[in-house]
């Protein structure tokens, strides 16, 4: 089954402190084993796809959130230490799922894509709904747990036992 990594958010914006979401403490661990993956996706040429929160002025996920990603600026650029490389696929998304008015179902499937493996953030909001489109579209999930995390570790705990349990990812521990 061919597979591709798939890097959610890992933003300036939720990434770094100062950012207008920072994600917390956790995103500083998380930040290495994504290297590490990528690095592992590389050597075994498996794409790596990016989503990247990219919202406009007034985004209805403003009602919820405070504003962050906006296009254009600097919050919404992919941070240095995980900078994609040429022949990477970056996608913007305006929604918690990637797959949610953008063409990664498309991208994915020209590339004969059928499993996906997801790392970044957060784990209950953008991972979560990115790997449940993906199931419905019949894609195999895997997720690495810790190269995910949240700024609420509950939620981040309830979403890896819905990611297995109900939706069927393959949780890498
Ligand atoms: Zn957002």
């Amino acid at each position: 089954m061919k597979r591709a990594l798939v890097v959610v958010d890992m933003i300036e914006d939720f990434v770094h402190e100062g950012g207008a979401l920072y994600c917390g403490p956790s995103m500083a661990r998380i930040v290495p084993v994504i290297q590490e993956e990528i690095a592992r996706a590389r050597a075994a040429a498996e794409p790596i796809v990016y989503l990247t929160d990219n919202h406009l002025p007034g985004d209805a996920e403003f009602q919820m959130f405070p504003p962050h990603a906006l296009a254009g600026t600097k919050g919404a650029e992919i941070v240095p230490e995980l900078a994609p490389l040429k022949g990477d696929v970056v996608i913007p998304k305006r929604r918690y799922s990637g797959f949610f008015g953008t063409d990664l179902d498309i991208t994915l499937r020209e590339r004969g894509v059928e499993t996906l493996r997801l790392v970044g953030d957060c784990t209950n909001i953008c991972v979560l709904y990115t790997a449940a489109d993906a199931r419905n579209l019949g894609y195999a999930v895997e997720v690495v747990e810790k190269g995910v995390t949240s700024f609420d570790e509950e939620a981040h705990r309830n979403a890896l036992r819905e990611l297995e349990r109900t939706l069927g990812a393959k949780i890498l521990r």
